[in-house]
């Protein structure tokens, strides 16, 4: 925290920073398995269709495959894949004994029954944590593969030596890949867990109460000074594309002009599901977007094809 010309200022998680440490880790970790078992990790990418969205992701895993040393492989499919096919795919990866980690990039188009895609998978195979078993086990507080991007908010907060045993922690927004898996591995940590949502009544008086705020809505800017609690962590997980001009103005205070030049030359600008203005002058450390939890997730993402493959194949930790 710091205070320019008298004003406060939330001290910034970096992400960014968190991310090639980990990534730095792993690619240590993977030099000691080829020197000591004459293998490295292998990962299996499955895309269906040309989402412009997933592309980029999947290019950014599997460079990120590349940069810390773990194989990969990309499976490419065609938008009008049918379940079965997709199916039939997942079950020979399932089966190759040389493949440590399958990753389906969701959302898959609508004919895809995505529930029995992410149930075929192999839940010793399923680096993004999303199978039932892997989602019980988490909910047990047993060991085991935890999705990427919860993971990666707890790694923040322990990196910014984040006091969470005891801690009011609140997560706006319950999906099955980020509030539902974070609200456990804070309940796991030995916070006190609330969990909000659409219905959620008097949402600014339940999330002032947090001393860690994780939300994950996917509305742009939506949470603002009325919903933090002075002082407080947060964690801002959504992505939205701004490409209004008033809007980079209302939301982006002195840096809008920064962002003004990035909507010219792409057509948008990120941001989150928080008031980055408003949350720097309230809050006591900020994870703003970009730079805070999304590239932690890639950089998740290969510990958990790391440790797939250790668990898997039985080797030293
Ligand atoms: P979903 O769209 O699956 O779920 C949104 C959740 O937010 C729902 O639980 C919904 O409530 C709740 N919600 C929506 N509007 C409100 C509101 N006004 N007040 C309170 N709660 C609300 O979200 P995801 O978890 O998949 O994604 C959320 C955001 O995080 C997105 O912007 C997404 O792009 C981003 N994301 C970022 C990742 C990263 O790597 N950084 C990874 C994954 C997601 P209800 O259940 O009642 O409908």
């Amino acid at each position: 925290m710091s205070t320019e010309q008298g004003k406060h200022k939330a001290e910034l998680l970096d992400g960014a920073l968190l991310a090639d440490e980990i990534k730095l880790e792993v690619s240590g970790q993977i030099a000691e398995m080829r020197q000591r078992y004459g293998t490295v990790p292998t990962l299996a990418a499955v895309q269906v269709g040309d989402d412009p969205a997933s592309e980029v992701y999947v290019r950014n895993k599997i460079r990120a495959c590349e940069a810390v040393g773990i194989r990969s492989e990309h499976h490419a499919l065609a938008a009008v894949t049918s379940t079965s096919e997709l199916l039939a795919l997942v079950q020979s990866l399932n089966t190759r004994e040389e493949i440590d980690g399958i990753l389906v990039q969701l959302p898959l188009p609508s004919q895809i029954d995505e529930s029995a895609v992410i149930e075929a998978v192999d839940p010793a195979k399923d680096v993004d944590g999303f199978h039932p078993i892997n989602v019980g086990r988490l909910a047990m507080g047993h060991p085991g593969l935890v999705p990427c991007t919860p993971a990666g908010i707890i790694e923040l907060l322990d990196r910014y030596q984040v006091q969470i045993s005891g801690a009011n922690a609140c997560v706006v927004g319950r999906s099955q890949i980020v509030g539902r898996p974070v609200a456990q591995l804070l309940l796991q940590r030995d916070a006190t867990v609330t969990i909000c949502h659409s219905k959620t009544r008097d949402l600014p008086g339940v999330t002032r109460q947090a001393d860690i705020l994780i939300v994950a809505i996917g509305r742009a800017g939506f949470v603002g000074r009325e919903h933090i609690k002075p002082g407080a962590t947060l964690i801002d997980v959504g992505m939205n594309r701004l490409s209004a001009e008033d809007d980079v103005r209302r939301f982006f205070g002195s840096e809008a002009e920064r962002r003004l030049q990035v909507l010219e030359k792409r057509g948008y600008t990120l941001i989150g599901d928080v008031n980055p203005a408003e949350a720097i002058e309230v809050a006591g450390r900020f994870s703003p977007v970009p730079g805070g939890v999304g590239l932690l997730t890639v950089a998740m993402l290969m510990r958990n094809t790391l440790k797939a493959a250790q668990l898997r194949r039985a080797l030293d930790q």
